[in-house]
């Protein structure tokens, strides 16, 4: 079962990348990456995720590669953590 600050931190795992976040939550959710390797783990893969994804935005989007990252999205959340 996750803790609970395992649940938060998943939770706003793409706000705290986009730094959509206050500062506090930021930080407190910051200081539970570094300390809990599973959501580390967890992180990184959204933060390469998300950077993939920009890519694809901004180089108009082939659509081959637009479903390569879909796949790759899609094998992430089948793979159980
Ligand atoms: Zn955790």
């Amino acid at each position: 079962m996750p803790e609970p600050e395992c649940e938060e931190a998943l939770d706003r795992l793409f706000e705290y990348i986009d730094h959509e976040l206050p500062e506090e939550e930021i930080h407190r959710i910051g200081e539970h990456l570094k300390t809990c390797p599973p959501c580390e783990a967890e992180h990184k893969i959204n933060e390469k995720i998300k950077r993939l994804v920009n890519q694809t935005r901004h180089e108009t989007a082939p659509d081959a590669l637009r479903q390569r990252v879909l796949d790759a999205i899609r094998a992430t959340r089948e793979t159980p953590a």
